[in-house]
Formats: C-alpha cells, structure tokens, sequence
C-alpha cells in the first residue's frame, strides 16, 4: 500500500473495515467527492449466504445502480418460507401477496462485489492487513498497525467512519470521549452452521435436493434449523439452539439420535456422517445484540452497520439495515449542505454543517434502529415456535384480506430511484392501507422501522377489537337465543 496524506486540498475520509456497509460508505463518499482511505484488518473472510431484501438493495441503488443489478443476478430469489415438521411434511408460506422476494445471496460474494468496486473506484485507496488500534479524534489522528510493516502508522482524517463491525474498535475508542449509552446482550442460542450437498439430475448434472426458492425452515419451539440456496445447489444450513441443548449432545451417539429425532429428513439430505462431523467440527458461533447512543462525535467521528446495532438475524435485516444507514446518512449530509468535503480554514476546527448532520443522523435514526433490533428479538420466537400456531396462521389470513383491499401495491421499481433522491424521497404512499409487518419490514423501505412497528401496533389493537366485537355478537345471539328458549318454554 502507499502512504496515505489526508488533509490535502479535498477531505480525507477513513473508513474503518472493509465489510459490505463499510465498502458502501467509502463509495458513497468517494462519488460525492471525497478523498477515501479504506483500512481492513484482515486479508479473507469465510462465505456464508444470507438474505438480502428491498432496504439492502434501494441503499446500493442509491450508490451505483448497475452494482445493484449485478448483485440481484448472482442471488436466489426466494419466494417463501418452506416449513419442515418432524415427520417430514412441508409446507409454503408466501413472503408477500404480491409474489415479492427475498434475495439469497453470498455474503462473501456480495462482499467482493462492493469491495471490487471500491479497489477499482480511483479516489479510494483500500489498505488490507491494517487494525485499527487506537484514535485520537481530538487530533484527527488514526493509529493502525500495518502488518505488513510490523508496526503502527499514524494517519490523519477529517471524517472518520466506522463500519468495524459488533465488536468495533471505533465504538470503543468514541466511548472513551463521548458519553454513549451502550447496552449488549447475548441470548441463549448459538448457531452451527452445516451444508446440505448438491444431487445428481437423471442426465448427471448436480440439482438441488429441496425447492431452491424457499428458505427452509425445521421450526422445532425451543431451537429451529434453516436452510438457504447457493449458486452451486448446495443449501447452507444453519442450527440455533440454546447452549443448553447443544452442550449434554456431546458424543457421536447423542448427535446422531438428536438428529434423527428432530431434523431426520435434513440428516438424510446431508448424510449422517458429514453431518455428524460438521456438527462437531464447526465453530459454534454467538448471537450479540448491541445499542448505542449517540452514534457520532462531533464534526469527526460516525459508527453504521453491526458496529452501531448489532441485531440478532432472525429478521434477515441486520446487514440490510446496515445498509440503509448509508443511503440514510448520505441523504441527511446532503440536506444538511454537509456532504461536499471542504477544507477547513486555518484556525477552524469544527465543520458545522456536518456536525449538524451527524446530530440529526443520531437522533433522528435511533428510533428506527430500536425498533428492528426489537422486532429482530421477537422474530426469534416466531420462526421457531410461532410459524406453527393457528393463531399466527389466522393472522396472516386476515393481515392479506385487509392488504387486499385497502394497500396499493408498492413495486420496488418505483420505489428505489425514489429513495435515492436527494431528499431521500419523502414518503408518496408511504404506510397507506392495511400492511403486514414482514411486508413493511422487508419490501418497503419508504416505510422507516419504527413507523412500520408503530403501524403493526395499531392493527393489532384493531384486531383484537374485532375479536371483542365478534366475541361480543357470538355472545349476544346466543343470549338471546336463551331468552327466546326460555320465553318459548314459558308459552
Ligand atoms: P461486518 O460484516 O462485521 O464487517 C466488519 C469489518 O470490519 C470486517 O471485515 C472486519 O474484519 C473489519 N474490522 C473489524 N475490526 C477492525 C479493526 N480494528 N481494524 C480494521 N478492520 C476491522 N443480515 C441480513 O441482512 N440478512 C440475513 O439473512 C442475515 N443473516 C445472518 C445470519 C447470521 C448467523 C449472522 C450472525 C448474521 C446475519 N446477518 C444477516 C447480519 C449480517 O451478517 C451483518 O449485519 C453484516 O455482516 C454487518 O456488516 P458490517 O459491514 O456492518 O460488519
């Protein structure tokens, strides 16, 4: 890598970690005209697919259109969960009633295609195997150790962002100068991930073992399995269960029982041996759930994605609504008249339009980050127990009856070149008739999280009322029936 100058005629950003919102940011800025260092800590990362959904896919559009596309033709669309019951029998249900999809995606791959554009982009200078150790943001000082050269280099910013994922380094160092309010949690569960392999077609060619447009789903109450497609028709398969159920499985013999008793058609599918094996191999993973507040320091200092909301991933929506914080945040600069980089005049320390942005950025979008990492943590029941309960099937009976007739359809189309407008694209129809919460959530970007869960709050008040009121009418016909009976008797 070559040295790095900042302060020269246009600002220096400094991205710090190179992940996707991180890769997003530096080319954000770097279209607005900023000079941007992105520095990584690691050289490679390992591939897991996750979804992608309308929020993630509007904040790249925002950025680069053609990007956008290229990320939509790698991905698997998915049309609806697929549910597993133990003695193997299945059943669809749809994402959205009008037949919307979420995106299985890489996360390797949808990485390297950001990172990719970021290296190619000519005002962005990428530095791998760099740590962030410490920061002075007072000084506008970064201290990296390089390991390339075994030791530390300083490098000075005029905008820093960090994007350095749960544990950041960043968020620590702001802490030391601000006074964030910071909450982290982890919950019961861990996560293993296994892999589901790829058949043969009758002409020897490798197929897929399930439905390729569904995320599969083997609910089980206390602990679930899921299952995504990759490209290569094989599925990544991951298992949640509470340390307390993983930890007494701790023979060959015990996994093997565990398996076939609970998932025996996905033991088939992967084969008991390499199940069994990856089971027992692969690294069990945590789950964090993390707030903070406020998010920036000054004119200087900015944390998005994980580094500022890690969520549990049962909404699907931590990296998307990492994303979105970019598109959110570039919109607020530029409302605030923030978002040209411009020097300081000698003896100037503060840039106040931008730390004007940054303010509102905090206290504008906290609401909405509050709202999806609670609606995450509630998700977490439902896909392993609620999915399987009449009532939860009786309300998304009603939740599409009531869509139907009062909710326009709102096509992602129309809905992208408008959210990545200059003024963000205020709401047109923002919220308008009856709407299903995963609807809102995962193909609606125009409706913010905290509107969407305010909303739900709403028809749920509303649908308990219709519950009373039909309780009500079933009570009444049948006390009058009653009197009528008694009545009759009496003649
Ligand atoms: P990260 O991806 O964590 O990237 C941070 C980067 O910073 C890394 O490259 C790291 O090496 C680098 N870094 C860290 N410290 C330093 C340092 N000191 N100096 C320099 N570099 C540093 N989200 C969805 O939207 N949909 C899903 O379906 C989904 N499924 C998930 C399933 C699981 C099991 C998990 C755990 C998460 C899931 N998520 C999902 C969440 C998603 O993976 C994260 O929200 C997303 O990766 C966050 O991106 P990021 O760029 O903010 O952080």
């Amino acid at each position: 890598g070559k040295m790095s100058v900042g302060n020269s005629e246009t600002g220096l950003a400094v991205v710090v970690g190179a992940g996707p919102v991180g890769c997003l940011a530096a080319l954000a800025l770097a279209k607005e005209g900023w000079k941007v260092a992105l520095y990584e800590g690691r050289s490679a990362q390992r591939s897991v697919n996750l979804a992608i959904s309308s929020r993630g896919l509007a904040a790249i559009y925002a950025v680069d259109p053609p990007l956008m596309e290229r990320i939509i033709h790698d991905a698997i669309p998915m049309k609806g969960r697929m549910l597993h019951t133990t003695d193997g029998k299945t059943e669809s249900q749809l994402y959205d009633r009008n037949g919307q999809c979420i995106n299985s995606i890489d996360r390797g791959l949808l990485n390297e295609f950001l990172l990719q554009e970021a290296v190619d982009f000519p005002t962005i200078d990428v530095y791998f195997r760099h740590k962030l150790v410490t920061a002075n943001f007072d000084a506008r000082t970064l201290t990296f150790f390089s390991e390339e050269k075994n030791q530390n280099v300083d490098i000075c910013f005029d905008l820093c962002m960090g994007t350095d994922g749960s544990y950041s380094n960043v968020r620590r160092q702001m802490m030391r100068v601000t006074r964030m309010d910071y909450q982290q949690e982890y919950i019961p569960h861990e996560y293993v991930e296994l892999k589901i392999p790829a058949g043969t077609d009758e002409t020897g060619q490798p197929s897929f073992l399930l439905d390729p447009n569904h995320l599969h789903i083997w609910p089980r109450h206390s602990f679930m399995l899921i299952a995504l497609p990759n490209k290569d028709k094989t599925f990544t398969a991951t298992l949640f269960a509470p340390t307390c159920v993983l930890e007494p499985i701790d023979t060959t013999d015990k996994a093997a029982a565990w398996f076939s008793e609970y998932f025996p058609d996905a033991l088939r599918l992967i084969g008991e041996k390499k199940l069994l094996n990856d089971f027992e191999k692969n690294p069990r993973g945590s789950l964090i759930s993390i707030k903070a507040m406020p998010y920036h320091y000054k004119d200087r200092c900015i944390i998005l994605g994980d580094a500022a909301h890690s969520m549990v991933p049962f909404y699907g929506q931590g990296l998307n609504c990492g994303l979105e914080d970019v598109r959110v945040l570039i919109n607020i600069m530029r409302s605030e008249g923030a978002i040209h980089p411009r020097k300081r005049a000698t003896g100037e320390d503060v840039d106040e339009p931008l730390e004007r942005a940054f303010k509102r950025y905090s206290e504008t979008r906290h609401e909405d980050l509050v709202a999806i990492r609670d609606l995450a943590m509630n998700n977490y029941v439902e896909m392993r127990h609620s999915v399987t309960t009449p009532s939860y099937i009786f309300r998304k009976t009603v939740d599409n009856l009531f869509a139907a007739l009062t909710a326009p359809y709102v096509p992602f189309s129309s809905l992208a070149p408008r959210l990545a407008r200059e003024d963000g694209g205020f709401p047109i129809y923002a919220a308008k008739g009856w709407l299903a919460l995963y609807t809102m959530v995962t193909f609606r970007p125009d409706i913010s999280y905290a509107t969407a869960k305010k909303k739900v709050e709403r028809q749920s008040t509303i649908i308990t009322g219709l519950g009373f009121v039909s309780a009500g009418v079933v009570g009444i016909t049948v006390c009058l029936a009653g009197v009528r009976m008694i009545l009759g008797l009496r003649k």
